[in-house]
């Protein structure tokens, strides 16, 4: 790997300083590796472990029992998610390297292969997806970013926020069941059980300008904070691939957040018009030369209506399992800042 940032997108400072005001610096304990923890410490690892099991066992039975496809993900490719404009994203460098002649970039996510394999062979399919993104450090004190982690990645062609909400509450709903079933134990030695309540649904619906006078801003820090069940948060200015309405300017997204730990899903309903890409792609500054796969099939009319989203699998852990950081339902944590040798 080389070590130079890729400068395939411009971070401008004024989104950084906005990014940064996130930041929180409380005294949070960093996850430690497994060769540096105490007895008791292995134990709470070791009931972690057995709650993210049944947290995965759930997920992928859930979406394989819908009629989705299940994928394999991939690591190296030309193409990955400029993360870019989107005010949570905060990375200090791009990795990439060179193979067979060939300038590859580490999966930042899958969104734009999702684009094509649902326009293509998969309309309706899921991925266990590992995304590198080297986080600025500071946020190793936020307990809610890794430097590694997996999304549970999945795109419907033809749907919409209503058919992803119905989806994903159904699913949230029966995940708590299911885990309070199988790792009851695990959980009240966690002192998680009796807090752990299966949600009530449909979930709230937040609309992001409403949220930004209420909380001047601040929103994503304040609003788990202040709700007590999971809530969505919609029309969310982000990357040329969500949705945006042309007239109104509102933007069909969706973010999901969890009650006192944050942001656990971000999706959308997708742009497939080309004109529209390529305006947004040049009103952003995003390269056009990295996305040309994508804006061919889009000129030739092959990009398809869909919706879909991205659920952070360690964040979704993190709070079934009540953990103080997202690193802890690591086997091997990836926190921002700290590089362990495994
Ligand atoms: P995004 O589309 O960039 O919001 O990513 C989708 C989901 O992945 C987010 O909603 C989070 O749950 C999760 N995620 C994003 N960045 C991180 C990170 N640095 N560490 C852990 N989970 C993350
Ligand atoms: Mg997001």
């Amino acid at each position: 790997m080389t070590n130079s940032p890729v400068a395939f997108i411009d971070i401008g400072t004024s989104r950084l300083d906005v990014v940064e005001s996130l930041e929180t610096s409380g005294a949070l304990e960093i996850p430690k590796p497994l060769d540096a923890l105490s007895g008791n410490e292995l134990v709470r690892k070791a009931q972690i472990g057995k709650v993210g099991t049944e947290v995965l066992r759930y997920l992928t039975n859930a979406f394989t029992g819908r009629g989705f496809t299940w994928l394999l993900p991939v690591i190296f490719s030309k193409s990955t998610d400029p993360l870019w404009p989107d005010p949570g994203a905060s990375i200090e460098k791009r990795v990439e390297t060179e193979i067979y002649g060939e300038t590859v970039r580490t999966t930042l996510s899958m969104i734009i292969h999702k684009l094509v394999a649902c326009s293509t062979a998969y309309p309706k399919f899921f991925v266990l997806s590992p995304n590198v993104r080297i986080e600025r450090r500071e946020r190793k004190a936020t307990g809610w970013h890794a430097y590694e982690f997996t999304q549970l990645d999945f795109e419907l062609a033809g749907a919409g926020f209503r058919d992803v909400r119905r989806l994903v509450e159904a699913v949230i709903a029966g995940l708590v069941s299911h885990v309070k079933k199988r790792a009851e134990r695990e959980l009240k030695s966690l002192g998680r059980y009796g807090s752990l309540k299966t949600p009530e649904t449909p979930f709230r619906v937040y609309d992001r300008e409403d949220l930004e006078a209420k909380y001047e801003g601040r929103w994503e820090v304040s609003l788990p904070q202040d709700i007590r069940e999971p809530v969505w948060v919609t029309n969310i200015p982000r990357e040329f691939y969500d949705f945006e309405d042309a007239a109104t300017g509102r933007w069909d997204n969706y973010d999901l957040f969890l009650p006192k730990y944050g942001e656990v899903l971000s999706g959308a309903r997708r742009e497939w018009e080309y004109g529209k890409i390529v305006a947004k792609m040049e009103r952003d500054g995003v390269k056009k030369e990295n996305y040309t796969l994508l804006l061919t099939l889009a000129k030739e009319g092959k990009l398809k209506p869909s919706a879909g989203a991205g659920i952070g699998v360690e964040r979704l852990m993190t709070w079934v399992a009540g953990a103080r950081h997202v690193g802890e339902v690591q086997a091997f944590p990836k926190v921002p800042g700290v590089v362990y040798e495994l």
